[in-house]
């Protein structure tokens, strides 16, 4: 089956192949003959019918394609139907939920979910802090360095304690990047900390008050 995430619409969904191309490596043959290839197939989402591309290996089938072939539609079918899929481009960016977050703080948390999708992990250790940076602002909160200001956040009652020793994780995390210092490249897992720390702060200062009063609200008898 030829399905995935839809880059463009987030679906989770078939896509139609309708084109494709084998790639510029060495072909695998198995004690058939048969061949098995890299290939790059070119498909609409059945979501949205925009194109999206993947990337793998084709199955070991009795048929030749030549390097930079490029396959018909039905052969496009043929191939990415049965295909084991390696990568999508454009990646699948990581949804993310921005309910109740102010639009210059939201920006920031879905820009590093961006980050997140295309490996970039320093650009999201960055745009964390920036994360955390603009919802100490916002809550006035401007002088100092990062550590500082989470503890301060803690102070005044906008955080958890726990979310305030998780984000000083985060500081040490960051630390590096920010001051160009790359010699620590962050991992996926630093990265998704990250995320999830992040998540955390936002969660504390703007989502968990504004879903409860969003909530009582609806509930509220009719009068
Ligand atoms: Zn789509």
């Amino acid at each position: 089956m030829l399905s995935g995430t839809c880059a463009f619409c987030g679906n989770q969904t078939h896509f139609t192949a309708r084109t494709g191309r084998r790639g510029d490596t060495d072909a695998e043959k198995d004690h058939r003959n048969f061949y098995r290839y890299l290939i790059e197939i070119s498909a609409t989402c059945d979501a949205c019918q925009r194109f999206n591309s993947a990337s793998g290996r084709s199955r070991f089938a009795n048929r030749t394609f030549n390097r930079g072939h490029i396959l018909s539609a039905a052969e496009a079918v043929n191939e990415g139907e049965a295909m084991d899929i390696d990568s999508w481009s454009p990646p699948a960016m990581r949804p993310v939920d921005t309910a109740f977050i102010p639009d210059g703080v939201a920006g920031y948390f879905k820009e590093a979910h961006d980050a997140f999708s295309i490996a970039a992990y320093r650009g999201v250790l960055l745009l964390v802090r920036s994360v955390v940076e603009a919802t100490a602002k916002d809550r006035g909160i401007t002088d100092g360095t990062l550590v500082q200001k989470i503890n301060k956040l803690d102070e005044d009652g906008h955080i958890r304690s726990g979310t305030r020793e998780m984000a000083h994780a985060l500081r040490i995390l960051g630390n590096d990047t920010a001051h160009g210092d790359i010699g620590d490249v962050p991992t996926q897992e630093d990265a998704d900390d990250a995320l999830t720390i992040a998540r955390f702060v936002l969660d504390d200062v703007y989502v968990a008050d504004a879903r409860r009063a969003d909530m009582l609200e609806r509930r509220r008898p009719a009068e």
